[in-house]
């Protein structure tokens, strides 16, 4: 072999062996093989041997550009399994750390109670039924038997809305609106938001009310008191005592308040019963006859009960918040603090780790 040949291919396999990545082993390759590369040039001078020297000066650089691709071609499969090694190491992933888990989401509170007020009284065959929280005023006063100047609108002064429209103060116009669209027999529950001009630890300006309203023919006191003490021991304690205070709604005649031995004490008297043993839960009584002869029905041939309960009330005693606020202030401490938990883990089997909730 010719020696110039001879040194160039050898010169060229040392520095194979001695590239140390792939980078390296490209820029043999150009240096060699390339438009300019050393072997390249070699073909391209071949013009000014004699011709009889050319075709053995061409074989032999030929010879040597395919010992050099060989050595190319395998020490490139070596660098290209090294780095991907390198690469692997270096990307391995270390599947013991704990994982985090993103925090999972609970019922409110208030929302906790409604279902299981609505549960109740559908279980009884009560229908829930919705209505809008502006109305007019004669369906959250007039039809419910609060004329203009009755000392009644005092207790729910409400919040007023242009073209004589106000936020409603109680469910009861959805009372009013079943009413107007069914005939007897009505067994509905109305859930929904309130508003009142009230604002205390105990008093919000918007809360929410469930309203229970029964047409139908023969209905007395009884079948009011025997439905609301069920409701009373299924929500509080079957151990519960029920007592009724006489009251005053201009909707019902008779009316009452409906207490509940307090479930904390057992009637002995506490903090969260005030020393009373007895826990006021709702009002209630059966509908004034002017409030169903204004919906165009019989009080000669139907009659009906009602009541109404402020859900965060009930929440506040089922749960032990003495402060109405706490309700609203979505702090997620406090909010996480019910045990319901309705969302599942997004990943489960994943380590209780990193579980706390930001406050
Ligand atoms: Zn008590």
């Amino acid at each position: 072999m010719d020696l110039e040949v001879r040194s160039i291919q050898e010169e060229a396999l040392a520095q194979v062996d001695r590239a140390g990545s792939l980078d390296d082993l490209d820029r043999v390759r150009v240096a060699y093989l390339g438009r300019k590369g050393r072997l390249t040039q070699l073909l391209r001078s071949m013009g000014d041997l004699p011709p009889e020297e050319r075709p053995r000066r061409g074989a032999e650089v030929n010879e040597a550009k395919k010992a050099l691709e060989a050595a190319l071609g395998s020490r490139g499969r070596l660098l290209a399994e090294a780095e991907e090694a390198r690469r692997l190491e270096a990307e391995r992933l270390d599947v013991s750390l704990p994982g985090w888990r993103p925090p999972a989401g609970h019922r409110h509170p208030v929302n906790l109670a409604l279902d299981e007020i609505l549960r109740f009284f559908t279980g009884l065959g009560f229908e829930t039924v919705e209505g809008p929280e502006v109305e007019t005023d004669y369906y959250n006063f007039e039809a419910l038997n609060i004329p203009p100047e009755h000392p009644a609108r005092d207790m729910q002064d409400t919040f007023y809305l242009p073209g004589g429209l106000l936020l409603r103060t109680h469910t009861s116009p959805v009372q009013v609106h079943t009413m107007e669209a069914r005939r007897p027999p009505v067994r509905v529950v109305v859930p929904g938001k309130v508003y009142r001009r009230d604002a205390d630890a105990t008093h919000s300006p918007m809360f929410h009310q469930v309203e229970g309203l029964l047409v139908d023919r023969s209905v007395s006191l009884g079948d009011l008191k025997g439905t609301l003490v069920a409701f009373a021991r299924a929500l509080f304690g079957p151990d519960r005592r029920v007592r009724f205070r006489p009251s005053y709604f201009p909707f019902t005649e008779p009316s009452a308040e409906m207490d509940i031995s307090c479930w904390a004490c057992g009637g002995e008297g506490c903090r969260l019963c005030g020393g009373e043993g007895w826990l006021e839960i709702l009002g209630s009584g059966m509908v004034h006859p002017r409030v169903l002869e204004m919906v165009g029905y019989d009080p000669g041939q139907v009659s009906g009960f009602a009541f109404g309960m402020g859900v965060e009330r009930v929440a506040m005693l089922k749960y032990g918040v003495e402060d109405i606020r706490l309700f609203y202030d979505n702090d997620l401490r406090f909010l996480a603090s019910f045990p319901d938990r309705l969302v599942e883990p997004a990943r489960p089997g994943i380590p209780e780790l990193h579980e706390e909730v930001a406050p």
